[in-house]
């Protein structure tokens, strides 16, 4: 049966923090679905569509280990339902720290709860990434400072802003 799961996220924008977590999520599932989570309430920095093709490009020209195995989708609501609709079963998370460990453990209760047919899977992040976040670029950015050293080679995110 071939495994698949989902990565989710706000991914506004996606960084090398987030390449890291699907890199090592590719070698332990067949194929990635990297589902960005549309809140309407909230605007952020890059408009979700753009944060689709951000992310199709890192993988479009990424070794060709991810090569047809990564999927970008924009998704509404509970991201166990977007799991159900598409029959996903595992959920694939980064932890960096002790505040994402506790909001990540507080999710996966209520998500065993309500879907208990999936499971989440939290990768620790490697040491050099821990200090990498959407925030921080997100106010590089906003400061009119330069922030390509945190994000995926090649992304020059003034085609998506
Ligand atoms: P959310 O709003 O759902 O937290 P994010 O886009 O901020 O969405 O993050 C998506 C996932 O990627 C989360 O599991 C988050 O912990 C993880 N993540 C974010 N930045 C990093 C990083 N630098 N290293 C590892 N995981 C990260």
């Amino acid at each position: 049966m071939e495994r698949v799961a989902l990565f989710p996220g706000s991914f506004d924008p996606f960084t090398l923090g987030h390449l890291a977590v699907a890199e090592r999520g590719l070698e332990m599932f067949d194929r990635l679905v990297v589902g960005i989570g549309v809140n309407a309430s909230k605007a952020g920095l890059l408009v979700p569509e753009r944060r689709a093709e951000l992310i199709r490009e890192v993988f479009a020209g990424h070794a060709s280990a991810s090569e047809g195995r990564v999927e970008v989708e924009l998704y509404e609501g509970l991201t166990g339902d977007f799991c159900r609709r598409r029959g996903i079963r595992h959920i694939l998370r980064g932890l960096r720290n002790p505040a994402d460990f506790i909001y990540e453990h507080d999710m996966e209760m209520a998500n065993a709860r309500i879907f208990p047919e999936i499971t989440t899977v939290a990768l620790f992040t490697p040491a050099e990434y821990i200090p990498v976040s959407s925030r921080l670029v997100r106010e590089i950015i906003t400061m009119g400072g330069d922030p390509a050293g945190f994000l995926p080679r090649g992304i020059d995110i003034k085609k998506f802003l």
